[in-house]
């Protein structure tokens, strides 16, 4: 399994993929703006595709954008939604033109309406987005810790929106904090295997292109959205040996997201690498 760290790119591309290689990574994921933002912000055209070249020099393809957290595809306010829709569109062009194949995002909340009509809207909105997807990327949901009105953290529903929406291009990113606040039981192995079967059921494991693996101290079922690192959470290292070794699961990117200095990544980087066989 190629994995990698969220890793930040404010210091320049050069320095980004620096750092991925020092600490032993095969693919990288980065914001391309401001994660508490909905400015768009393009790179120049000539930094851009040297990113891309040393991303293929230093083999960190497969790599991925996360989108804006503020991103609410299931909002009623309107100009949340046409800020939220610009924004995606505009990370999947970029993704298009450097090289990327993932645009992960998260789908945001239905707040107080119904869901029902949230739901449609998710679809909808996910629709116009793939009408205008290139060829080679991946919009990528990913999986809410499934608090109060937050959209996708059931298996269920992430599996709706393939159903509804029925686009190749739509893909599905797991993280196991999230899955682990939202109730599913992946600290050990008859836990995980339960687990992938039910991602086959109703998402389909084909669909899961890649995983964030962050350990978490939030307990199971608790619904808060918490990292932790890899091995000292709640999750452990049973879970993530079962769930990182497992044959399935072998071609998607697993991308560390837990924060912190570099003396955390390579204490984190050392454990999954302890990990996986
Ligand atoms: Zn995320
Ligand atoms: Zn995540």
């Amino acid at each position: 399994m190629r994995f990698g760290l969220h890793t930040p790119v404010g210091k320049g591309y050069e320095k980004a993929v620096t750092y991925a290689a020092e600490l032993g990574c095969r693919t990288i994921q980065f914001f391309s703006g401001n994660p508490r933002g909905f400015r768009i912000t393009d790179p120049k055209p000539e930094a851009w595709a040297r990113f891309a070249a040393l991303r293929r020099e230093h083999d960190l393809l497969p790599s991925a954008i996360h989108t804006s957290y503020l991103v609410n595809l299931a909002t009623e306010r309107e100009d949340h939604l046409a800020a939220s829709l610009a924004l995606i569109a505009h990370d999947l062009a970029l993704a298009s033109s450097g090289d990327i194949a993932y645009v992960n995002t998260h789908l945001g909340s239905y707040g107080r309406r119904e869901r029902a009509d949230g739901h449609l809207q998710v679809c909808r909105m996910l629709s116009e987005l793939l009408d205008a997807i290139r060829p080679g990327v991946y919009l990528v949901m990913e999986n809410s810790a499934g608090a109060g009105n937050l959209v996708g953290g059931t298996l269920e529903e992430l599996g709706g929106f393939l159903r509804e929406v029925d686009h190749p291009q739509l893909a599905v990113c797991i993280d196991t904090a999230h899955a682990w606040a939202a109730g599913y039981k992946i600290d050990d192995a008859p836990g995980v295997e339960a687990f992938l079967d039910h991602v086959e059921r109703d998402v389909g494991i084909a669909r899961v292109k890649m995983l964030h693996v962050n350990d978490t101290l939030v307990p199971l079922g608790g619904q808060r959205d918490r990292h932790h690192h890899i091995g000292e959470g709640l999750i452990g290292t049973g879970g993530f040996a079962a769930l990182l070794n497992h044959a399935e699961l072998r071609e998607k990117i697993a991308v560390l997201e837990t924060p912190g200095e570099r003396a955390e990544d390579e204490r984190n980087v050392a454990a999954l690498r302890s990990i996986l066989r």
